[in-house]
């Protein structure tokens, strides 16, 4: 038997199709969604996020606005230039491009960023609500995680999930939205000794490891939900952390890489973008 595909391309284009309709309703009502994106240095991969983000933004009738700032600026200028993004009314949403070069201090930089316009949801404020339960902006990676999860019509209810990996950005906050979905959730990450013995217990399988084919088809509990959030480079192709053929086997559905939780990203970026407005227009 083969594992069903979720299919994050396809998912995307419904969330994108989605954000695009209630940015058409708020413009009736005088408002339009705007995004900046504010990248430090000259990353060429970073330039292309930045310019596939603001074009998927415009594709959608959105504002966006990419702010480039040059890789020997001072901590105060960035700092300036983002609470000056802060103050403006047409920016709904800001996302600082990570990571910075070594002489900025991202925590500082972040905090410049207000909590209800951090679409990234990496802020200490809203990472915070998640951990308490509190509602508040999700990261947009985990949130696409959740989603692909949702796609497969599975109940999460007292279901064993495993995330291996435990960054901020990807492991801890998926971890912490299946805990909210009431799964019991086992988080394991590089000093795991016997991964193994871990992933095989897992209904759900979320990997966000960047380590390619780190989890192997013999790893994997028959039927399972398997997500995979990496990103790495194997001679020139991109893939992810779940070797796909031999997992494909056993699992009961499964993300791909590409076309997974990748394209997710970029729509549940401007869906905290979208609803950051939404906001914002039931507070004048
Ligand atoms: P980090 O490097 O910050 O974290 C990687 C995590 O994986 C760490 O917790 C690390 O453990 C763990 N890990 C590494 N090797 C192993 C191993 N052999 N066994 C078990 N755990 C291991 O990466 P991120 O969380 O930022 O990203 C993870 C992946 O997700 C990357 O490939 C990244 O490119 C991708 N990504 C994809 C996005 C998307 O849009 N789809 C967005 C963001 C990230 P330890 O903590 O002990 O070091």
């Amino acid at each position: 038997m083969s594992a069903k595909l979720l299919d994050g391309k396809t998912r995307s284009t419904e969330l994108k199709e989605e954000a695009a309709r209630r940015t058409a309703i708020l413009k009736e009502k005088g408002i339009t969604p705007g995004l900046a994106v504010v990248l430090v240095g000259h990353d060429p991969a970073s330039e292309i996020y930045v310019r596939n983000k603001n074009r998927a933004c415009e594709n959608a009738g959105m504002h966006s606005v990419a702010v480039y700032l040059d890789e020997n600026i001072s901590q105060e200028t960035l700092e300036e230039e983002l609470h000056q993004l802060s103050a403006d009314p047409k920016i709904h949403g800001i996302l600082l491009q990570l990571p910075l070069p070594k002489q900025l201090d991202a925590d500082r930089a972040m905090a410049c960023i207000p909590p209800d316009k951090d679409v990234d949801g990496f802020s200490n404020e809203n990472a915070g609500r998640l951990m308490n339960g509190q509602e508040g902006i999700r990261s947009c990676t985990p949130k696409g995680i959740m989603d692909l999860i949702a796609m497969s019509g599975v109940s999460l209810e007292g279901k064993h999930a495993v995330v291996v990996g435990r960054s901020s950005i990807v492991g801890k906050p998926v971890a912490m939205m299946l805990l909210e979905k009431n799964c019991t959730v086992t988080i394991c990450h590089s000093k795991t000794p016997d991964l193994a013995a871990f992933t095989r217990q897992a209904d759900i399988l979320v990997a966000a490891t960047g380590r390619a084919h780190l989890i192997q088809g013999d790893m994997v509990k028959p039927g399972a939900v398997v997500i995979d959030a990496g990103i790495a480079r194997v001679d020139g192709k991109v893939t992810g952390d779940i070797e796909h053929e031999s997992v494909s086997k056993v699992a009961g559905y499964l993300s791909p890489v590409p076309g997974g939780a990748g394209p997710m990203t970029i729509a549940e970026l401007l869906m905290n973008t979208v609803e950051a407005a939404e906001r914002s227009l039931h507070e004048v």
